[in-house]
């Protein structure tokens, strides 16, 4: 049969997304799908182009998968910015969002409330309307989106959700709403269980809570995605209980941003020898990680886990009273039981604020603004999060280039941005791995250090993470297979996104593909909303 394509991509070398090396192939796309894949011969004429409607010159190109962001933050900016040109500019044509225990769903009124309260004070006018994973879905699909999004269920939203920032364990009645909530959003058809056990509400949880929500995960085909409650000094302990996780639940386990961070430098060796242990331990645990040494959270997050309980007002009375000040400086300063004060060894001259309310901030490290105040670093912090705005974010420098290479070379780790596709309409200054993730991997590590060759990064980025979440119709060039596809040059691929400018493009990506649809041409966006909200298979 001689089916019609809609479009021939022609000369190009083939890296399908499973780790082989790259090959001359024509590609058929009809509608949304894949419709041949056939071999050619350079300066040929294709062996499909009597049957295209349409031709794409590749010649010069790599012709990939689109890229999967295993790990992004984008709940709430692919509402806000659909486009999501951050993320599609580099190929990625789908982002594995609601991570870190936060997802878009499920919301109560209250919580969705403050949701918007939150978002009105960096200027974004969002209405959350929607209470569960599936309402959010319809909302974004009718919106349009660039690019292909699936959901999991984060922990630390469904614990608001039950029992809100309480310190303790949940009651039996709390632990079953939870486990219900967990049980409607797989149900709705997200991936997994996310969990961000560094965070309030999940720091106040222990191991056991966890296991009962992600056996409800398990129970339905889900993985667990854990940003784990330390990546520093608690490092192995935390990927014990990770690992403890996925054996007593039955399920793979993804590490989230995998590193050893601040107190933890230097321990890339032991830490890959202990999740080589565990998988040949017959636990699927594997990782994903972005190609930088800074870090990125809430400036929020420097605070001890007793400074969040009972939620946001209660805190900023906590940070505007004096002498709770006293304690909150002297607990971190000192230790907490129960909490990994990672940030406690990193200056405060390496903690930089990414985005704030208040402008003036943003791009300055804490340090520098509390000597411009004549104020000390400690009250710098807590006047920025008490009269400005607890949603402050920073970027951290705290990791090792040396341990970053190591864990890049592993076979078990995939990229993932730790990203949202933040804009400059959006403002702020972002981590740059928004906008550089994958583009830094193909061309600073692959082509300038060859951390990596070009056919396994791709395989980080395309079939190994379509294989961990269970997608059987995407992440490889397949005959098919869904027409999400990236065409870069492999000479030129590379970030321009800086610390200090992260609001710019990648060069070297010429074309990419969603669902069928161009959706960037000649590195420019078309402006199509091709994406999808995928649902478990
Ligand atoms: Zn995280």
């Amino acid at each position: 049969m001689t089916e019609e394509l809609s479009l021939v991509i022609t000369g190009g070398r083939v890296i399908d997304g499973t780790g082989v090396p790259w090959y001359y192939a024509d590609i058929g796309l009809a509608g949304d799908r894949i419709a041949a894949v056939a071999k050619a011969r350079p300066g040929e004429e294709s062996p499909l182009s009597g049957r295209a409607q349409a031709v794409l010159d590749a010649r010069g190109l790599v012709v990939a998968p689109g890229f999967i962001d295993a790990h992004s933050h984008s709940d709430l900016t692919v509402l806000l910015n659909p486009t999501a040109d951050a993320k599609i500019m580099q190929g990625v044509t789908t982002e594995v969002i609601a991570q870190c225990g936060t997802s878009p769903a499920p919301h109560t009124d209250a919580t969705a409330a403050q949701a918007e309260t939150m978002l009105k004070a960096r200027g974004q006018d969002l209405k959350v309307d929607w209470r569960t994973f599936g309402q959010y879905a319809a909302k974004v699909e009718a919106q349009g989106v660039s690019l292909n999004v699936a959901g999991l269920v984060g922990h630390g939203t469904v614990r608001i959700a039950a029992m809100g920032y309480e310190a303790r364990r949940p009651t039996a009645d709390e632990l079953a709403k939870m486990c219900r909530l967990v049980a409607e959003a797989m149900d709705d058809g997200v991936f997994g269980f996310s969990t961000g056990l560094i965070y309030v509400p999940g720091s106040y949880s222990d191991t056991d809570e966890v296991v009962a929500l992600a056996r409800v995960a398990a129970e339905r085909g889900g993985a667990y995605f854990t940003h784990m409650r330390s990546e520093g000094r608690g490092l192995f302990e935390s990927v014990a209980e990770a690992v403890r996780v996925g054996r007593e639940a039955g399920m793979p386990v993804q590490i989230s941003h995998l590193k050893s961070a601040g107190p933890a430098q230097g321990q890339s060796g032991r830490l890959i020898e202990t999740i080589e242990a565990a998988r040949a331990g017959g636990v699927e645990v594997t990782a994903d990680q972005y190609p930088y040494t800074a870090g990125s959270t809430g400036l929020s997050a420097l605070l001890p886990p007793w400074v969040h309980q009972g939620g946001p007002e209660a805190m900023k009375q906590r940070l505007l009273d004096p002498a709770t000040r006293a304690r909150i400086r002297a607990d971190m300063q000192g230790t907490v039981p129960g909490w990994e004060n990672d940030f406690g060894t990193v200056p405060f001259s390496s903690v930089l604020i990414s985005s704030c309310p208040d402008q003036s901030l943003e791009g300055r490290n804490v340090q520098e603004i509390a000597d411009a105040r004549g104020k000390d670093p400690y009250d710098t912090v807590f006047d920025t999060l008490g009269q400005i705005s607890l949603g402050t974010h920073t970027v951290i420098h705290l990791m090792d280039e040396k341990d970053v290479r190591a864990i890049m070379g592993q076979e078990f780790v995939m990229v993932g941005s730790d990203a949202s596709c933040v804009s400059a309409r959006l403002g702020g200054k972002p981590h740059p791995r928004s906008y550089g993730t994958f583009v830094r991997t193909l061309g600073r590590y692959v082509r300038e250090e060859k951390v990596l060759t070009l056919s396994q990064a791709v395989r980080k980025m395309t079939g190994f993470p379509a294989a961990k979440l269970g997608l059987q119709d995407r992440g490889l060039i397949r005959r098919g297979f869904y027409a999400d596809l990236a065409l870069f040059d492999p000479d030129t691929v590379a970030d321009t996104a800086t610390y200090a400018e992260p609001h710019r493009f990648p060069v070297g990506v010429k074309h990419v593909i969603v669902n069928g649809a161009l959706t960037v041409e000649d590195g420019r966006h078309t402006g199509a909303k091709a994406g999808r909200v995928l649902r478990r298979p």
